[in-house]
């Protein structure tokens, strides 16, 4: 019996990992700009992290996490606790007043796999703590548009603010009101939850629920003094920037850290999974999980969505040669000398392969094809004892009689 991956899981096979390497290159090289540091954290944290800091009514903690339970840890559903948790324990505080951090790796989510959804997908989480400023709202926005016009993807921005503990009780009141008389047309998930968290039921993805609430009261009509400046400072900022931006009054985002901005970066390429990017401010949360009183923000932008949406905008660029030279080898005594040849060229660097089989010239030559080669160099006992032997350019099929001697010399040139 064949042994397959799990539904939801999936393998990134050699095909698609340029894509994702650019991903990954062009975040850290933009990230770099930004100023900010990489951090690796690992993927098993205590359960309690994350439904301490996520909420114990969302999604994720409810039905999505793959939770160990005799042990009591959980393979983590997003980073920001646990990168709030490394913070904390390691007093990254006291290191630098404002800390810049993100971190690249897989996430795990028990939900139903759709195109664009899986149960292990991937997200660049960037993080700042330590300052309350709009304007780094506003930077983490810009850094978010950066991130996908250096790659040549288009999204749209959307950003709100869900106020703070001193105004989202009046708001919730007047929320939880409005959905009570409604309360019969919603999905069972809403009505168990509306009471302890009537937030969640704008962010229900049912079309039903989503009807329900189209003419709910909005959190930015009962911000208080403070959240308001805040908001209107945040669009001020993006404005300076340029950064285009719309006002969705009912993003509240899935989970319940967050506090005064939440923002999404979305597509409309993606069928129903529509958000690549999202985020918001969190003030409360370090101090929730123990420790200092400091404001945060954050976002996190999906992998599989971002590469997605990369294969649909464009072409796949040019084949790029794999390898430097690929050596086709005719008898013992010219592959013992091609494998000693193919030992040292990888030792200055350049990359080499050949066939170790002793396969037919025609099969090594199609090989070399199959390789992406840029060169193929073709040896025999004859060319051995000439010192001398053709080398092919895969690319113009022409071919050139090349002292041995001179091999390593002619590849470092012509590959530079
Ligand atoms: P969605 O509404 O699509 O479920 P979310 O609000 O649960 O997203 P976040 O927890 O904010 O998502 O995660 C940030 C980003 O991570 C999302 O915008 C999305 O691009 C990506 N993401 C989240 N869940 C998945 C998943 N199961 N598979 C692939 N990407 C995901
Ligand atoms: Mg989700």
């Amino acid at each position: 019996m064949k042994i397959k991956a799990l539904n939801g899981f999936k393998d990134i096979l050699p095909d698609e990992i340029l894509l994702w390497r650019r991903v990954e290159e062009n975040a850290r090289s933009v990230l770099e700009r930004f100023h900010f540091a990489e951090v690796r954290v690992p993927v098993l944290e205590k359960t309690e992290l994350f439904s301490r800091s996520i909420g114990a009514d969302t999604d994720i903690v409810e039905k999505e996490m793959y939770t160990f339970v005799d042990k009591q840890i959980t393979m983590r559903p997003e980073a920001t606790a646990s990168l709030m948790r490394s913070y904390i324990e390691h007093s990254m505080h006291g290191l630098r007043p404002v800390q810049r951090l993100f971190t690249i790796g897989p996430m795990f989510r028990h939900e139903r796999p759709q195109k664009g959804r899986q149960r292990q997908f991937h997200q660049l989480d960037v993080e700042v703590l330590g300052s309350a400023s709009p304007r780094l709202d506003a930077e983490l926005m810009s850094l978010g548009d950066a991130l996908f016009a250096e790659l040549g993807v288009t999204t749209s921005l959307e950003i709100n603010s869900l106020g703070c503990p001193a105004c989202r009780p009046g708001y919730r009141r007047v929320l939880l009101a409005f959905i009570e008389e409604r309360l019969d047309n919603l999905c069972e998930d809403c009505q168990r939850r509306s009471v302890r968290n009537p937030l969640r039921v704008l962010d229900c993805k049912k079309q039903g629920c989503r009807r329900q609430v189209e003419e709910a009261p909005s959190v930015i009509d009962y911000l208080c003094e403070g959240c308001s400046v805040h908001f209107t400072e945040v669009r001020r900022n993006l404005e300076l920037l340029e950064v285009e931006y719309k006002v969705n009054k009912f993003m509240v985002r899935g989970l319940d850290y967050y506090v005064r901005t939440t923002f999404e970066f979305i597509t409309d390429q993606l069928g129903a999974q529509s958000a690549v990017c999202a985020g918001g401010r969190y003030d409360g949360l370090i101090e929730m999980l123990g420790g200092p009183k400091i404001p945060g923000i954050g976002f996190a932008m999906g992998i599989e969505r971002l590469v997605l949406l990369l294969k649909q905008h464009e072409e796949q660029s040019d084949k790029i040669a794999e390898i430097d030279l690929f050596i086709a080898g005719l008898g013992e005594e010219a592959a013992d000398y091609s494998f000693k040849l193919m030992h040292e060229l990888r030792g200055q660097g350049l990359r080499v392969a050949m066939d170790l089989d002793g396969k037919s010239l025609k099969s090594q030559m199609k090989q070399a094809d199959r390789a992406g080669a840029r060169y193929a160099l073709i040896v025999g006992s004859q060319e051995l004892a000439d010192n001398q032997a053709p080398l092919r350019d895969m690319e113009s099929g022409e071919q050139t009689e090349l002292n041995l001697d001179s091999i390593a010399s002619f590849l470092t040139d012509a590959v530079e």
